[in-house]
């Protein structure tokens, strides 16, 4: 069958349900594309192509003996390398665990192999999901697909990238501050970051708990939806997990893709509406918005007036916890170790192991962290942003008496070029500015693409309040029913 690898995964389940074509030969094909495309993309460290095709034979064989399989049974998935995967190398894309293969995998994980989807493997990432370009990698950056001299976001950027080059239909993200949502911006694709404890964090090596949200990543708002529905509900593994029914979120994607948003009122963040974004995202976000009024949406200015003020409070919280999160690596109990020549003492080989096995922005993250937390200090940083925090909430909390959903760009900028912000932490955080309020509230929050500036995809982020992830999807499905989807130029 000629086309697989640009099929949604919606139409793949069905074909190889209906046999029309093999969760083998899906498989392989996928995996002659990444062979060969991904010398230059770059969005996987790990193939499993072994594994892969196991997958795909079983999925074959329990058609064959007649059982009846989930939508997307057969489909292949990319795996961000940050959750763990039984036997299958988890780097957390640092080097401080290099060669590691764990011996469990995720709950989210498991499910994935529950509903039959085939693994193709792990995806490229910032090291430990710190960033947002994918070029703090200690394993190399990963490339955009629409223009392979720019960024593919972060941290994600390989889970993003993997939809972008049709390496995958369906990928795997973590989004602490949007490291789900601004790749897929940046990319022309889908990501969805469901509400905080609607996806399990179990086998997710950690960055910041209180923030860590997995969630799907397709090339479609419905294929989103799919693989949401599969990844979703409660865990009792996981402390923070929510034991409450996941919202009936593939319904309300194909409710949205009729395109009918009548009785919808649509909330546009003040503070998000003026300064910061580059002008042909505002023009490509604010046609998107005149679309929605003319599928029915009521649309309002909502004032939210502590969004301004996420950045830096995330930027104090996220370090304080990944400081406490990354003491684990200490080169005992798994990973590398560096200097352990029996006469070195323990202290010492932590300390050279870290240093080794850390990279720049990791370090810098733990400093930050160990100073904000530090005694003396705790109540001036760390203190204050969790009252930050609070108000972020409550800036959701009544935007949401007034409106069903918020809106705004997913990011300021469309996918910069490698090298252009490494130097400057500060620009680098600035691609977070509109997605990191929604982690510290904890809603669900999503990113569709609505339009191009010069020539490169721009995201529409629709947010809502939280366990409401099915009302997100009913509008992001309505925006793509409105202006369609993006490919990029053929590599
Ligand atoms: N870019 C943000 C950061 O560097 C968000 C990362 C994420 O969501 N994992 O912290």
């Amino acid at each position: 069958m000629t086309g697989v690898i640009k099929k949604t995964a919606a139409e793949l389940g069905a074909l190889i349900a209906n046999r029309e074509v093999s969760a083998v030969e899906v498989a392989r094909e996928h995996l002659d594309r990444i062979a060969a495309v991904d010398d230059r993309v770059h969005a996987f460290l790990h193939v499993d192509t072994e594994g892969a095709l196991a997958a795909a034979e079983a999925v074959d064989a329990r058609i064959a003996a007649g059982e009846q399989l989930g939508p997307l049974a057969g489909v292949p998935i990319a795996v961000k390398d940050v959750l763990a995967t039984r036997g299958v190398p988890t780097t957390a894309g640092s080097k401080i665990l290099e060669g590691w293969r764990p011996p469990y995998d995720a709950t989210l994980v498991e499910r994935l192999r529950a509903a039959g989807t085939v693994m193709l493997g792990k995806t490229n990432m910032d090291e430990f999901a710190m960033g947002s370009s994918t070029e703090y990698s200690a394993y190399g950056p990963t490339f955009n697909p629409w223009d392979l001299a720019r960024i593919p976001g972060g941290s994600g950027g390989g889970s993003a990238a993997a939809l972008a080059a049709y390496e995958a239909p369906l990928s795997i993200g973590t989004d602490t501050g949007g490291s789900i949502r601004q790749p897929g911006a940046v990319t022309g694709t889908v990501g969805a970051k469901p509400t905080y404890g609607g996806t399990s964090r179990y086998g997710l090596l950690a960055f910041s708990s209180s923030l860590d949200t997995p969630g799907p990543c397709a090339r479609t708002v419905e294929d989103t939806a799919l693989l949401h529905a599969v990844i979703a509900g409660h865990d009792q593994r996981d402390s923070t997990s929510i034991d409450a029914p996941v919202p009936d979120v593939v319904g309300a994607a194909r409710l949205g893709a009729t395109g009918d948003l009548a009785g919808v009122k649509v909330g546009l963040v003040r503070e998000f509406s003026g300064e910061g974004a580059e002008p042909g995202v505002m023009s490509a976000f604010r046609e998107t918005v005149e679309a929605l009024t003319k599928l029915g949406a009521e649309v309002v200015e909502v004032s939210c007036p502590h969004f301004l003020y996420a950045l830096p409070a995330y930027y104090l919280i996220a370090p304080s916890e990944c400081s406490s999160n990354l003491a684990r690596y200490d080169g005992v109990r798994f990973g590398l170790r560096v200097g352990d020549d029996g006469n070195r003492s323990l202290e010492e080989v932590m300390s050279a192991t870290r240093e080794a096995g850390f990279g720049p922005e990791v370090k810098r993250r733990i400093i930050i962290g160990t100073y904000a937390l530090s005694s003396g200090y705790y109540d001036a940083y760390y203190g204050q942003a969790q009252k930050v925090r609070t108000l972020i909430t409550r800036d959701f909390t009544a935007a949401f008496e007034q409106v069903d959903v918020l809106v705004s760009p997913t990011t300021p900028f469309v996918a910069f070029e490698l090298g252009s912000r490494t130097s400057d932490p500060y620009q680098m955080y600035l691609a977070d500015l509109f997605t990191i309020p929604t982690n510290l509230y904890g809603g669900p929050a999503i990113s569709v693409p609505c339009g191009l500036s010069e020539g490169l995809p721009v995201g529409f982020q629709v947010m809502a309040p939280i366990l409401g992830d099915d009302r997100m999807y009913r509008v992001a499905a309505a925006v793509e029913s409105a202006v369609g989807t993006f490919a990029p130029p053929a590599l």
